[in-house]
């Protein structure tokens, strides 16, 4: 795929949430839930963020879409700094970034019927009025591939997967550039999954979409992304252009989870690499490595010096002293 110019920038992102004790309330220690997280997506692009629930994603999701502030770091759209604008210069934003929540029904009003959900962002950022409102709203339906009439019905009329495309609708109705997808078809079934996961595809190539998909699902973003982003404890650990990450994966995290992803021919093996032991808490990370408590290849260097995220590949980033050892040939390949 021919890169572009990003359009949306991640640089040092960190979210430390602190916490409160004692009898004055007084601030205890910090929940360090993401630790300096770069990335970027061009337009048109698909990255994904993958990674066990805890590991920061969805929490660097929220603070591009500026639902909390973010500690330190910056994040820039289309050339502009947008990490640290006032309340009052957010508006603009919000039509550019929109969001897909993992549980269509929660984040759909129950009492609003579809048509007003879809039309409730045009009108917000003054986009249509009159009868105009009821024809973008049809041509949204369209788009998300669910049929006019039950724009007078309301969410609970829905299925799982419909209320998906509902959700869907309403964050194209103000013309993003970015989706940020968090766990978006998390809760779908299977069947259901891949029909939201085509329907993003064909709209990412129809309308020149760049999504941003959290997901702890690695079998999903193969289908859909052009790049992924693995996380853990806060950091991202390896970063790969798809093809490459799945054929050729570094980071010994990424292997593990690579490994529990269901191989479709019954008769090919997989090594899979039990991990042992529980994620850390982002309280109190682990020094040096924050993988060393469950990787299975740590030796001495990773409990005291921290791997810094560097190029071992063309467009591929991992943080692992591995990297620089000739032991990496002895691990176990998860293809
Ligand atoms: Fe494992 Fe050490 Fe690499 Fe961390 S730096 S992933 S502990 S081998």
């Amino acid at each position: 795929m021919t890169r572009t110019p990003p359009l949306l920038e991640v640089n040092a992102l960190k979210k430390h949430f602190p916490l409160r004790g004692g009898l004055l309330g007084g601030v205890t220690g910090q929940v360090y839930a993401v630790d300096g997280v770069t990335f970027s997506i061009a337009k048109g692009e698909t990255l994904s963020l993958v990674g066990e629930s805890g590991c920061g994603k969805s929490t660097v999701g929220k603070a591009i879409l500026r639902l909390i502030d973010p500690t330190d770091g910056e994040v820039w759209l289309d050339g502009a700094r947008i990490d640290n604008l006032p309340a009052s210069q957010l508006r603009p934003l919000r039509r550019r970034i929109q969001v897909v929540f993992q549980d269509p029904f929660s984040s759909l009003n129950p009492r609003m019927r579809v048509r007003d959900i879809i039309a409730e962002p045009l009108r917000n950022f003054g986009l249509a009025d009159g009868g105009e409102v009821d024809d973008r709203v049809a041509t949204l339906m369209d788009t998300v591939r669910l049929p006019r009439d039950a724009m007078r019905r309301f969410p609970h009329e829905f299925s799982g997967g419909q209320r998906q495309r509902i959700g869907i609708a309403r964050a194209l109705a103000p013309g993003a550039d970015l989706i940020i997808c968090d766990e978006a078809v998390s809760a779908l079934d299977v069947s259901v999954k891949a029909q939201i996961v085509n329907l993003l595809s064909d709209l990412q190539d129809e309308l020149g979409l760049a999504l941003l998909f959290i997901s702890h699902d690695l079998a999903i973003v193969e289908h859909l992304t052009h790049r992924v982003a693995v996380m853990y404890l806060g950091k991202i650990v390896e970063i790969a252009e798809r093809r490459t990450l799945f054929a050729n994966p570094r980071h010994p995290y990424t292997r593990a989870l690579l490994s529990a992803v269901p191989v479709p021919d019954p008769t090919a093996r997989r090594d899979r690499i039990i991990l042992t032991g529980d994620v850390p808490s982002p309280i109190s990370p682990p020094p040096g490595c924050r993988f060393h408590t469950r990787c299975p290849y740590v030796f001495d260097r990773c409990r005291t010096e921290e791997p810094l995220l560097r190029e071992v590949g063309e467009g591929q980033k991992a943080a692992c002293h591995l990297d620089e050892l000739p032991a990496l040939r002895m691990l176990p390949q998860a293809a």
